[in-house]
Formats: C-alpha cells, sequence, structure tokens
C-alpha cells in the first residue's frame, strides 16, 4: 500500500484526533523525574463568566508555541492550567441571569447565591477547557486549579493572616472608589477614568452676618450638602479678608469654618473650594488636617440619606437637578461652564462611581513595591520588550493603598472575626472559638470578599502548592516565564511579582512577554458596539486552528500593541498550510516504488532524522548541488528558528519559516529533486532523493510542529520511521542546526542559478510564452566560472525554464527579435522569432499600455486632488498609492517588452 495523505487538509478531520492521541499519551505531563531541567508556565487563568474571545487566543496560542518548542528543546515542560473565579465579573453575569427570572441575589440569600455561582461554574468551566483544547494546548490537565478550590482557599487565607500579621494589611475609614450599582468598593484600578462633558457649577455661599458671599466651583454640586468647610490659599487675595469669618451653607444652614491651606489649588474656580469630606479623597484628607467633621450624605445604592434634608431619598443625579434649580431660583447660582473633566466609571457595570468613605480593608503597598521595582531593574524579571519597565516603574514609584475588600458575596471571604461582646477584631486563618481578649464565643467573620486580584497574586506559587512545601512548588518555582496582554500589567503582573517576593522570597517569572492586542483590520479595538468583533471559534471553524496560530504568532513582535486579525489574513495563512500539505503529499506519494510494490523504498533510510544522518548520505553516492544546497540552507533556517524562539521573536521564526518552505523547499528544491525521482533508470540516485526528501521532511515537520501541531502530527504519523522513533512529532527531538552543514559554495552556486532562471521564466510570462511551448534560452556571458556552472547544471535550467535548447556563450549573440534581461554576469536571451506572432503581440502589448496608462492617469489626479488627499481614510490613499507605483512598474515592463517585438 503506497503512503499517502488525503487528497485536501480538512482540519477538522485531524484536530479533535490528535489532540485525543496527546492526551491519551500523556505527552502533556510534566516528568519531574526526567533529570531533564524545568521550564514552567502557569497560565494567566481564563475569568469562568464564559467563553474565550479571540483576545485570548493569542497569549494561549504564543504559551504553547514556547512550551511545544521548551519540550522539544529538552526540557521537562509543565505548562499549568487554571481558570479564576473572577469575583465580581462572575457575580455581574450571574447577577444578570438571575434579573432575567425577576430575582436578585438578596431574594436568594448568600447561601443559595454562591450555589447558583457554582453551577454557572461547572457549565463554563467545560466551554473553556474545550476551547483551550481545540487550540491545540499542551496542557497538564492532571495538575489544572481554580482560585476558588481547596488549596488555593488556604494561601489566600495564609497570604492574608501573614500581610497582617506583618503590618502590611489595616482596616479603616477612607474614601474609596464605590460602585452604587455592583454595591461593592472597587479599586482605583477598577475604576475606569474617562473625560466626559460636564458643567462646572458656581454657587454662592454666603458669609454669616454680613451682605457679601464666597463663589466656589464644583461638577458634583449634590455634594454640598455635606459640606463642612470651604478652603482658601493662603497667597489668594481674600485670605486675610475671609481667615475667621462663617460661612452658611446653603439649603442645609450649616455653619461652617473658613480654612487657610496651602493644599487648595488656586487655580480651580475662582480659587477658593468647597471641602466635602466624605465624598472627595482630596477633601478627605484636608478634613483631616483641619479636623473637620465628615458627613456622609449618600446611600449606598446612590440616593441621597437623611443627612440631605429634603432631598432625602432622590437619585443622586436627580438631587443634583433638583437643587441646580433651586439655587438658581433663589439667586445662588453664579453661573454654570461646560467643564470636560475625568470620572470614574466601574469596570463591569459603567456605572459613574461615587468616591465613598466607607470602612473597608487595605493593603500597605509602598513596601511590597520596593523589592518588586528592584527585581526589574537589576534582570530578576525581564520584561519583553523593555520599554515596558518604564510604564511599571512610573505606577510602581507612585503606588498607592490597595482597597482589597469587596462587598461581594463570590470569592475569598476575609479571614477576620469580631468579638460581638467586645468588639476585638481577629485575625486568623480558622475561625477562633473564643475572643481572646473577652473568651466571649459570640463570635462573627467579616461579611466581605477579597478583590478577585488578591488570589491572582499568588496565582504562579498557589497553583504550585504553597502554602504546603510541595515537590512541585520547589521544582518549578519561580516559574520561567509569564506571556499576557499588557493591560494587565498592574492589576496581575507588577502584583504577582510584589507577592511573590514577599511569601516566596523569589521573583514568580524570570520573563515576562507582553503580548499585543487584537484588534480589527484598521487597527480598531474590537468591540459589540462597532460590529468588527471576529468569532475566535468561527475562524477555527473555519480555517483550522494551526492557520489561526499562524496568523497570530507571526504578528508577535515585541512591544507591538495592536495586532489585526481578519478572514483574510487568515485565509492567507490557510493556503500555507495547504502548501505544506501538498509538499508533504507529493513526498510520500513518491516514496513507494511502481505501485503494487508495498512497502516503502526508504527502508533503512528511515530514522535519518538529523542534518548530519542526511549529509552523510553523500558517502554512498554524492549530493547533487540542489542537495547540498537545500541542507545548507535546512541548516541555517534550524538555527535561525531556534535563536529566535530562545527569544521570543515569534514574528521572526515564523518569518523564516514562512519563506523557507514556500519559496525555497517547494518552489526549487522538490522541483529540482523531480529530476532525481523520476530517474526510472537509475533505481539507486531515486532511493538517495527519496531519502533526503523523507528527512528534510521530517526535519521540517518538527521545526514547524511548535507553531502548526495539528498538521505536522498528520504527516508526521504517516513517515516511515525507524523503531526506535518517538510516538509523536510532540516529544521529537529538535534538530540541531550545527553549522558544520553550512555550504557556501552550494548557496552561491544555486543563487547563480536561479537568478538565471527566474529572469528567464519572467521574460517568458511576459512576452506570453504559452507554458506548454519549449523555447530556445541563450546565456551570454564572459565569466568562465558561470558557463562552467551552467554547464554542469544544464538540466536544472532546462527543465525548470521549459527551455528547447540551451545556448551557453561567450559569443555575443543578436538582440534582433529577442527579448533580454541582465543577471548577474551574465545576459539572458529568449528568441522568439516563431515562437509568438509579433504583430499579434505587438497589438496585445500597446492595449495593455492604453489600459494602464489610463488607470495611472486616474490615480495621478486622484493623488494631486488636495481634497480627496485630505478627506480619504488613510488606507485608501495607501491602495491609491501601492496600485500607482505597480501600474508604473508594469509600464515599463510593457514598454521594454514592446522593443522586443518591434523592428
Ligand atoms: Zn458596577
Ligand atoms: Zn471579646
Amino acid at each position: 500500500m503506497a503512503i499517502s495523505l488525503d487528497k485536501r487538509y480538512e482540519p477538522s478531520q485531524y484536530e479533535e484526533k490528535w489532540y485525543r492521541f496527546w492526551e491519551e499519551h500523556e505527552l502533556f505531563k510534566a516528568q519531574p523525574d526526567s533529570g531533564k531541567p524545568p521550564f514552567c508556565i502557569v497560565i494567566p487563568p481564563p475569568n469562568v463568566t464564559g467563553i474565550l474571545h479571540t483576545g485570548h487566543l493569542l497569549p494561549m496560542v504564543l504559551q504553547d508555541l514556547v512550551i511545544r518548542f521548551k519540550r522539544a528543546t529538552g526540557y521537562d515542560t509543565l505548562w499549568l492550567p487554571g481558570t479564576d473565579h473572577a469575583g465580581i465579573a462572575t457575580q455581574t453575569v450571574v447577577e444578570r441571569e438571575l434579573a432575567k427570572e425577576g430575582l436578585t441575589r438578596k431574594d436568594l440569600g448568600r447561601e443559595k447565591f454562591v450555589e447558583r455561582v457554582w453551577e454557572w461554574k461547572h457549565s463554563s468551566h467545560k466551554n473553556i477547557t474545550d476551547q483551550l483544547k481545540k487550540l491545540g494546548g499542551a496542557l497538564d490537565w492532571s495538575r489544572e486549579r481554580f482560585t476558588l478550590d481547596e488549596g488555593l482557599c488556604k494561601a489566600v487565607t495564609r497570604a492574608f493572616v501573614q500581610l497582617f500579621k506583618d503590618g502590611l494589611i489595616y482596616r479603616g475609614f477612607y474614601i474609596i472608589n464605590w460602585c452604587p450599582r455592583c454595591q461593592t468598593a472597587l479599586s482605583d484600578l477598577e475604576a475606569v477614568h474617562r473625560p466626559v462633558d460636564g458643567n462646572l457649577y458656581y454657587i454662592k455661599y454666603p458669609i454669616k452676618d454680613t451682605v457679601d458671599h464666597i463663589v466656589v466651583a464644583t461638577t458634583r454640586p449634590e455634594t454640598m450638602l455635606g459640606d463642612t468647610a470651604v478652603a482658601i490659599h493662603p497667597s489668594h487675595k481674600r485670605a486675610g479678608h475671609l481667615k475667621g469669618k462663617t460661612i452658611v451653607l446653603p439649603v442645609i444652614g450649616r455653619e461652617m469654618p473658613v480654612v487657610v491651606d496651602d493644599k487648595v489649588d488656586p487655580e480651580f474656580g475662582t480659587g477658593i473650594v468647597k471641602i466635602t469630606p466624605a465624598h472627595d479623597p482630596n477633601d478627605f484628607e484636608t478634613g483631616n488636617r483641619h479636623g473637620l467633621p465628615r458627613i456622609t450624605v449618600m446611600n449606598k445604592d446612590g440616593t441621597m440619606n437623611q443627612n440631605a434634608g429634603e432631598y432625602a431619598g432622590l437619585d443622586r443625579f436627580e438631587c443634583r437637578r433638583k437643587l441646580v434649580k433651586f439655587l438658581k431660583q433663589n439667586g445662588l447660582l453664579e453661573k454654570i461652564e461646560p467643564h470636560k473633566h475625568t470620572v470614574g466609571h466601574c469596570q463591569r457595570c459603567e456605572t459613574i462611581v461615587e468616591p465613598y468613605l466607607s470602612q473597608q480593608w487595605f493593603l500597605r503597598m509602598k513596601p511590597l513595591a520596593g523589592p518588586a521595582i528592584a527585581a526589574v531593574k537589576n534582570g530578576d524579571v525581564q520584561f519583553i520588550a523593555p520599554t515596558w519597565a518604564n510604564l511599571y516603574y512610573d505606577w510602581m514609584e507612585n503606588i498607592r493603598d490597595w482597597c482589597i475588600s469587596r462587598q461581594l458575596w463570590w470569592g475569598h471571604r476575609i479571614p477576620a472575626y469580631y468579638c460581638q461582646s467586645c468588639d476585638e477584631t481577629i485575625v486568623t486563618e480558622s475561625k477562633p472559638e473564643r475572643c481572646d481578649k473577652c473568651g466571649s464565643e459570640d463570635i462573627v467573620q467579616d461579611e466581605d470578599v477579597l478583590d478577585t486580584w488578591f488570589s491572582s497574586a499568588l496565582w504562579p506559587f498557589s497553583t504550585l502548592g504553597w502554602p504546603e512545601d510541595t515537590a512541585d512548588l520547589r521544582r518549578y518555582y519561580p516559574t520561567s516565564c509569564l506571556i499576557t496582554a499588557f493591560d494587565i500589567i498592574f492589576f496581575w503582573v507588577a502584583r504577582m511579582i510584589m507577592m511573590g517576593l514577599y511569601s516566596m522570597n523569589e521573583v514568580p517569572f524570570k520573563v515576562v512577554y507582553f503580548n499585543g492586542l487584537i484588534c480589527d483590520e484598521k487597527g480598531q479595538k474590537m468591540s459589540k458596539s462597532k460590529d468588527n468583533v471576529v468569532d475566535a471559534r468561527k475562524l477555527i471553524a473555519d480555517f483550522g486552528t494551526d492557520a489561526v496560530r499562524f496568523a497570530l504568532a507571526i504578528q508577535s513582535v515585541p512591544g507591538r500593541q495592536s495586532l489585526p486579525i481578519s478572514e483574510g489574513r487568515v485565509a492567507g495563512y490557510r493556503n500555507f498550510v495547504n502548501k505544506m500539505w501538498n509538499a508533504s503529499r507529493f513526498i510520500l506519494m513518491n516514496l513507494s516504488d511502481d505501485e503494487g510494490q508495498g512497502a516503502s523504498v526508504v527502508g533503512e533510510g528511515a530514522g535519518l532524522t538529523t542534518l548530519a544522518d542526511l549529509s552523510a548520505l553523500s558517502k554512498e553516492q554524492p549530493l547533487s548541488l540542489a542537495d547540498r544546497w537545500i541542507l545548507s540552507r535546512l541548516c541555517r533556517v534550524v538555527s535561525d528558528v531556534t535563536e529566535d524562539l530562545d527569544e521570543y521573536k515569534f514574528y521572526e521564526a515564523c518569518d523564516v519559516l514562512y519563506q523557507f518552505v514556500w519559496h525555497e523547499y517547494c518552489d526549487w528544491y522538490i522541483e529540482l529533486a523531480k529530476l532525481d525521482l523520476y530517474q526510472q533508470n537509475d533505481p539507486d540516485q531515486r532511493t538517495h532523493c527519496q531519502r533526503l526528501l523523507c528527512g528534510t521532511l521530517d526535519i521540517l515537520l518538527r521545526i514547524l510542529h511548535p507553531i502548526m501541531p495539528f498538521i505536522t502530527e498528520e504527516v508526521w504519523q504517516h513517515l516511515p520511521r525507524g523503531a526506535r522513533s518517538p510516538i509523536s512529532v510532540a516529544v521529537a527531538d529538535w534538530p540541531k542546526g550545527d553549522t558544520a552543514f553550512v555550504d557556501d559554495d552550494a548557496e552561491r552556486s544555486m543563487a547563480v542559478l536561479m537568478e538565471i532562471i527566474t529572469k528567464a521564466r519572467t521574460m517568458r510570462s511576459e512576452m506570453n510564452v504559452p507554458p506548454s511551448v519549449l523555447a530556445p534560452l541563450v546565456v551570454y556571458s564572459k565569466s568562465n566560472d558561470l558557463r562552467t556552472l551552467l554547464q554542469e547544471h544544464k538540466d536544472y535550467v532546462v527543465s525548470l525554464t521549459k527551455t528547447g535548447s540551451l545556448t551557453i556563450t561567450d559569443d555575443e549573440p543578436q538582440r534582433k527579435h529577442c527579448a533580454t534581461a541582465v543577471a548577474t554576469d551574465c545576459e539572458i536571451f529568449v528568441p522568439l522569432e516563431g515562437i509568438i506572432d509579433f504583430n499579434k503581440e505587438q497589438d496585445r502589448l500597446r492595449r495593455d499600455l492604453a489600459k494602464i496608462e489610463k488607470n495611472i492617469k486616474t490615480d495621478e489626479l486622484k493623488l494631486r486632488n488636495r481634497e480627496f488627499m485630505a478627506k480619504a481614510p488613510t488606507d485608501v490613499i495607501e491602495l491609491v498609492n501601492m496600485r500607482h507605483k505597480e501600474s508604473m512598474d508594469q509600464k515599463s515592463k510593457l514598454k521594454r517588452a514592446l522593443e522586443f517585438v518591434s523592428d
């Protein structure tokens, strides 16, 4: 039976099959006892909120690529999978589901609600793991973790208690970002600041016992109900006069002092500001400096409370409208100015966050940030691209305490207990039986949960078993690398470095590769509202996983922030996959001799899987120039790809492979090999050639495997192999790019021949010589070396240029009615007499020329049109420019061709 591949590569037929095969043979399982050095990546855990979108694909593909590459190059690799409970995100999603049934979480109660979320988690977890498998993810599923599993809960509690004991966690009343819809505190990072078109309201505050007043400006007039002072900068011209005066707060009638404070911004509004300590972080500080009372005027849901007087019960924005109307009617509003300013929005639900005074838990960041800054500065953690470090330093050097408590139900409950008898706070890993201070047994646990990013910060070591001293933790920590999107550098990367250094005394990973974000073809972020979302699942279904992987990896240039993805782009790489398939199919079909002969003639040639093996074939039979050339080129490609992948240069590795496979291996080597392969009268020559084809394909499959795991496995399984061959290309050794096999001489000679052949072919097609016609070819050169080389490899030129008769000469030939081209050290002639009809050809060329000239004129008019240039989108202008350049090029070619056929 001949070895043959299916006619077409249908990804869906092979992908599931091979993933199952890899899993069944446990090829992705870490092998701590293998004696190999460890290489570990802990997955950035996807949220259990739903499915993986296109943006998730990129870091996953790159991680898989690195893991497969490292396994092949001799490491004991562990890619550890897991998912994140994603506190607020998941809770929001499940609340939305409940709302469809007309229910709220409060209707269910804490216990029932949390049960509901677990149900949700189980179903969406399966979607995520299925998708990772579809992508080919070489994950060690036996070590999968979840941020709320037993071990990780223990890790979270341990870390919290330790931080508390070290004085790094504290509880207190501060102004935090509050989402009135989610009804929880948010960290500074979760409040997304965006500019909005608002107003600046100038409000008159009467000075007591005078007819005079001051004017204060605010963007949030409703907060005035909680004012407890006004402040003025010492240099303000009214400072001396106002000092000691009493201000009467309109509506409420509260009497308030004027405080002089040099932190007041003299440029804002009138230079006199209202102070609302319970509703503004700066005012909170000012209030502390001057011992001002804090009056909260809002409820947790964003409505006004009893301190708002007659406005109590109104929504904050409704209160604003009514209050402004009242001030206007009573002559207390001086003016309203339009004012663009930034406002925080809840990252989850887009509600405008309220700076709100409340009691929360905080993590002191400054002491943790110091060592984490040093770790990046001294290279313990290497950022790729290094420019990301500046952003990191900037944030870390100005870091503020992190509000870690959330008023949610889904997450790690804070391990703090309160004695109901004496108010003692006890922070401990398990619930205490009685109060240390008064002995009471009436103890309740803090109702709040931790910010979801708290457990994420422990992820690199909690997943390996911390706080237990496990074998995995000792072997795989610090992990080798982290690949993640740059937009979570603060949320996650920085916090992991801080917590890794704090809990483990060692950085969590040695390398961080920041991948760009997926965008549409025009560079715009994908979003439902723009209707430009490319569905990951559809891409994979339509083009196959390997094509999607290649399209993503080849765009991964370090530091690049956005990566366009479109169906057209992925389709291009599907063509590459098909090219590889067809080449493999051709080789495999030609490995067996005459039909019916049965077994592969490669026989003991199987297992020639290194460049050294292939090169040693020369002892049996001299290698042809094409063989020496391809081995030399393959050697360079192996060494380039190895180096690129070692340095996370995904783009370079993919580009080298793409160019080599397409434009050297398929277009040239296989074509030249056919000369030997079809040598019916020299079976040795044929076998020799089969061995080389088989061996080079084997090497190619192994270096393509990390990028395109499925097609390479399917083809590789069809290759005849020796008995000791591994069971899968996924665990086959990486080829060595030993430079001993570089053959400069062969590369130089092939370059000369390829140039001549390419130019001869181009001339034929430009002159419209039908492909079936065997036209003559004359190469005229004064170089003896070149003529000798051509003489030796006449067969290459003749077969690849469809030449009837090849003349190699040092006598200048007749130029009349010849197409000519200049190549290095020679001139090439294609005599056209008797090959084409000159009159007809002249007509055709003139017609084409006229068409092209018309296009050129149209484009030039556009490019000279100022209005067009000013208004057209850049990609349209670029298109016109490109078309114009191509037309000009075409025009000169047509003109030259016309000369050849004219008298
Ligand atoms: Zn919210
Ligand atoms: Zn007590």
